[in-house]
Parts: structure tokens; sequence; C-alpha cells
């Protein structure tokens, strides 16, 4: 493998730890060399800025040069750009993960269904330092059989206010932290989560069963608090619950989904930038209709594109979704398809050389 992009005259230093964590939308900000707005590639012969093939993501051709590095073909790495979602929608590479910690929490106020404080998690996180998985399932196994948002019970938490009905204002005048109000139980069909009350309602529609939006999921994890995060066994500095949610979807670079010039013909373009193209067309049209007031059920079919178009550019073998095809008819080669298995980037292309 050649190390494309590596500048010699950096100084060396030891890698001591690598941390994995989530990026946040911030994050993938600070990264991005500009935001994508358009479907189109070209304008007049040129590529267009803030469309799929933006000169700041990389070269195009062999003579040109990286308007972000100024590098040729085999300088330039090639540069990140960014994808403002109208909405947010589940990342489908999280989405266990999302449902675990949804489990874990009160759907109304976010707490922790089980206080930090009681004797069965305090030994969850005594004998799971540093193993952020294990903590997250241990903890996962308590408070999945838990149908009530009790809290701390007898126990009077005054580290932490806001817990109880923050945003909402109409906490009950209840002595425990928790807000008392019923849970659902969450089940997932494709990329579809259903919350259930089983013998209750849902106190802010009075419905039985509503489909859980990513918008809605993204306001539960949002208020958890840090605190509370480091006991599912997220470290609130690398992952923070609400970043399982994906709000700004990295662009990645021209390098990693390079056209195909055939000879004499127009660029075949990659089935990256293919997907790419229908996420930013469902985005767009989805901001318009909502700027447009549309109705409720309008949104919510654009919604459903959009995450199916999302989903299926990081996994487009979803079990109960249907397969993203080019136009012949043939599946679109997703991200994950990319990196997995024997022929993929790391089995294939990293390991061993
Ligand atoms: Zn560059
Ligand atoms: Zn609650």
């Amino acid at each position: 493998m050649a190390l494309v992009g590596v500048d010699f005259r950096a100084p060396l230093r030891l890698v001591k730890r690598v941390q994995f964590g989530v990026l946040g939308p911030d994050e993938i900000r600070r990264m991005s060399v500009g935001e994508i707005e358009f479907p189109e590639v070209y304008e007049g012969g040129k590529p267009k800025l803030g469309g799929l093939m933006d000169p700041r993501q990389g070269v195009i051709d062999r003579r040109g040069r990286c308007m972000t590095c100024a590098g040729n073909m085999t300088d330039c790495p090639g540069h990140f750009a960014h994808l403002e979602l109208a909405k947010p929608v589940f990342n489908i590479g999280f989405l266990t993960k999302t449902l675990k910690v949804l489990r874990c929490v009160c759907f109304y106020c976010s707490r922790l269904l089980v206080d930090k404080d009681n004797p069965r998690i305090k030994e969850v996180i005594a004998k799971t330092k540093g193993q952020s998985r294990k903590r997250l399932t241990l903890v996962y196994e308590i408070c999945k059989a838990k149908n009530v948002c009790e809290g701390g019970d007898e126990m009077q938490n005054v580290d932490e206010q806001g817990g109880g009905g923050q945003g909402d204002g109409d906490k009950e005048g209840k002595g425990s932290s928790g807000c008392g109000r019923y849970q659902p139980s969450y089940r997932r069909t494709g990329i579809d989560i259903f919350a259930e009350w089983k013998k209750h309602v849902n106190e802010d529609t009075q419905e039985r069963k509503i489909v859980l939006t990513a918008e809605r999921a993204l306001e539960i994890l949002k208020q958890i608090t840090d605190a509370e995060c480091a006991v599912l066994g997220l470290d609130p500095r690398f992952t923070r619950p609400d970043w399982l949610i994906c709000q700004v979807l990295p662009v990645p670079p021209l390098a990693v989904r390079p056209a195909v010039v055939t000879f004499g013909s127009a660029r075949n373009q990659d089935d990256l930038t293919h997907k790419l193209s229908d996420i930013v067309k469902a985005n767009n049209q989805l901001r318009k209709n909502e700027a447009n007031g549309a109705a409720a059920h309008i949104i919510a079919e654009d919604v459903k594109l959009l995450q199916y178009h999302v989903a299926t550019l990081v996994d487009n073998a979803i079990p109960g979704l249907p397969t993203a095809t080019q136009k012949g008819g043939r599946p679109l080669k997703s991200i994950k398809q990319r990196l997995k298995g024997k022929e993929g980037r790391i089995r294939g292309n990293l390991m061993g050389k």
C-alpha cells in the first residue's frame, strides 16, 4: 500500500494509546472542508463547489490541483466534507447500541431507570473499570426489567438537579429523582423502532404504540447527564449517547469514491457518489417541504426516504429492507461491504501490509 499523503517532515512521535469513540456533529463539521448541498457534480463544465465532486475534497484529474492542500493526484490524500441533515436519522451501525441505551433510561426524563447509587449498579461500576461495552451490557441487564421511572427512590439526589422532566416543566411532586412515569418497551423492525406501552399509554400522545422517530430518540439521548452517561459505559468526552444518532453526515473524500473515466465517454460515478446524490436530493426535498409547512405525513415520508438512503449508504444488506440498486439492477456497494470480508479493505488491503 502506498503511503498516500504522509508528510515526511512531520516529527515522529511514539503512539502511547489509541482512543476510539463516536464522531459527534461538531467534530464532523470541524473535520470538514465544506458543506455539500447540491446533488449535481458539474456546473459549466467544472466541478461544482458544494456539489458531489467539490474541488475542496480532492483532485479530479491528472493535471488538477486540490483546492484545499494544493496537492496533485499523488500528494493529496483527499478531504472530508459534510452534509447537514434536515432531520436526524438513525445510524444503522449504532442501532443496536442506541436501543440498548434507550432501554436503560426514562422515555420522558432521560434518567437512568435504576439509580446510580443502587448497590447493584455500584458493583457493576466497580468491576468494569475501562470495560465500557461490558458495563453497558450489565447495566442494561439491571435496567431492562424496569417499567416505571423510579429514579432515586428514598435517596435524594441533590448533585444533579433537572433530572426530572427537564424542559417540559411538569415535574411531579414526588420525593424520588425520577418522574414515576410508565416506560414503553421498544421493538425494532428493519430500521423502524416502535415504542409500545403494555398496560398504559404514551403520556404525550395518549397512544398505546408509536413509531419512535430518530428526532425523538435524539431528544431523549441528549438529556442524559454526563454522569449517567459514564454509568452506561460511554465516556462523554468521546461518545455522547446523542452522537449515536446521525445529525451531520461526513461526506467521504473523492479518493474514496473515484469516478471512472471510460475511454472517450462520460465519467462513471462511484456507487457511493450515487448514493450520496440520493441522500442530498431526499434531504433537500425534506428541507423544502418543511419550510413550506407541508403536512405531517408528507414530512414523515420524506424522513423515511432520507433514513433509507443514509442506512443503505452504510449497509446495503439490512434484513427487512429492500436492497438499493443501480439503474441496471446491480446492488450498490455500501461502506460496510467495502470494509468487511477477506477481500475487504481491512483484511484485503490493510492487514499484514
Ligand atoms: Zn487535498
Ligand atoms: Zn422519568
